[in-house]
């Protein structure tokens, strides 16, 4: 491409949504490139790793309604690229019987006709050994549920989005933005223009988002990923058919504890806890807070036996969090050819080929395939008004 090229679309950021997003613009012909201020691959942001759980075990009845169409989507890129990215395993939730988060779970998965079985204390330990489920603690497992293979799937879309001619240009740092009819884009090594621009740059995103005055209360958290070692190698290994879990809250925090099973390196189980500390993206491991690790400790040696109740290997990521942890799918409030994905609270990976689609439908001008009103930044507005 010259440098008068004019773009249909540029996406900057290279992470699973960015990914995404551009690998649906090319689906649609649309002349797009993709910009990550990174060399690919890398794993500064949200993306990286191995391993994400895919589920529809939420609160919010409209996640488990968009994971029909992206369990397709999976499927569909998969077929496409001749990869495979998702493998089922099951989740396993454990709660308390009697609170409200774990009860909105599981009737989520009723409602929706998720195939699942709902263990009782007698069986639990028949189905799910070397775990110890907490006293007044319900489990039910959602059996559709499993992990994605996660660089490999960041990898596949950026492949597939090439294959369909679009352009990755990474090293590629976007150091300013000049929003217009054309919106040109300023990088450390090129400036680039285009008829629409998407922004899916994780937790740098209202960096990006001050060169058109606009910031979104976004909190960017380090998160330490822990790896457990099996006393027994194999005992929580996917092979063996164990499989991922989610503890909604218990005695040690009200947070989420997590885990998939022993898979990416042999005989360590991923447990991790669904909350980080603050940080700055450019200085990640400045913080080194690790009283998560101490909850994750006291967890592992009540409930998860088989477990050497110490860290193995503890790798880092961020999550980019909104106030209420939906994410933001909207233009942006001045510029109807500037969207925004951002906010993926820590759970959006499993969203991605849905939100690439929404994001591409967006970027358009179509009618997107859902409502994204759980997803649009005047809530946060509306917010601020009511508790003046
Ligand atoms: C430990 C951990 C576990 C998780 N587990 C799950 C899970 O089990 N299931 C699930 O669904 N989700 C999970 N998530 C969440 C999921 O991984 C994230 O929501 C998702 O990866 C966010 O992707 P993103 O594309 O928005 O951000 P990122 O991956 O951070 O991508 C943003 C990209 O933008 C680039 N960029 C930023 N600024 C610029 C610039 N100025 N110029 C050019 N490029 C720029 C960055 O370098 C980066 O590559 C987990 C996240 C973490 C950290």
């Amino acid at each position: 491409m010259s440098a008068d090229t004019v773009y249909d679309c540029i996406v900057i950021g290279a992470g699973v949504q960015g990914s995404f997003t551009a690998y649906h613009l090319a689906k649609k012909n649309k002349k797009t490139l993709l910009l990550e201020q990174f060399v690919l691959p890398h794993s500064r942001g949200s993306s990286h790793g191995q391993t994400r759980v895919i589920r529809k075990a939420y609160d919010q009845e409209f996640y488990a309604h968009m994971l029909d169409e992206c369990y397709k989507l999976w499927a569909q890129i998969e077929k496409e690229a001749g990869v495979r990215l998702y493998r089922q395993t099951g989740l396993l939730v454990m709660g308390p019987e009697n609170s409200r988060y774990y009860e909105l779970v599981k009737n989520t998965l009723q409602k929706n006709k998720v195939p699942m079985v709902a263990l009782t204390r007698e069986n639990f330990s028949k189905h799910i050994p070397l775990v110890n489920l907490d006293e007044g603690h319900g489990a039910v497992v959602e059996i559709p549920a499993g992990i994605l293979y996660a660089d490999r799937a960041v990898k596949t879309a950026q492949g597939q989005f090439q294959k369909l001619g679009g352009v990755i240009r990474d090293n590629a740092m976007v150091t300013d933005i000049k929003p217009g009819p054309l919106v040109t884009v300023v990088t450390s090594s090129g400036v680039y223009r285009a008829k629409s621009l998407v922004i899916t740059a994780g937790p740098w995103t209202n960096r990006l988002l001050a060169h058109t005055g606009l910031e979104l209360p976004l909190e960017v958290e380090k998160i330490n990923v822990c790896y457990w070692k099996e006393k027994v190698p194999g005992s929580y290994n996917i092979k063996n058919r164990f499989p991922c879990f989610i503890q909604t809250e218990c005695q040690d925090t009200k947070e989420h504890i997590y885990g998939l099973p022993s898979n990416e390196y042999p005989g360590l189980m991923k447990v991790c806890f669904h909350a980080g500390f603050e940080t700055d993206p450019d200085h990640r491991d400045k913080q080194k807070n690790t009283s998560d690790i101490d909850i994750l400790q006291r967890y592992i040696a009540r409930c998860f036996p088989g477990l050497d109740p110490q860290p193995a290997v503890v790798e880092s990521c961020l999550y980019t969090l909104t106030p209420d942890r939906n994410f933001v799918l909207d233009h942006h409030p001045a510029y109807s050819n500037i969207v925004i994905g951002a906010g993926f609270s820590g759970h959006g990976f499993k969203f991605g080929p849905i939100i690439g689609k929404l994001l591409s439908e967006l970027s358009l001008g179509e009618v997107p395939s859902y409502d994204l009103s759980p997803f649009k930044i005047r809530r946060f507005h509306e917010k601020t008004k009511s508790a003046l």
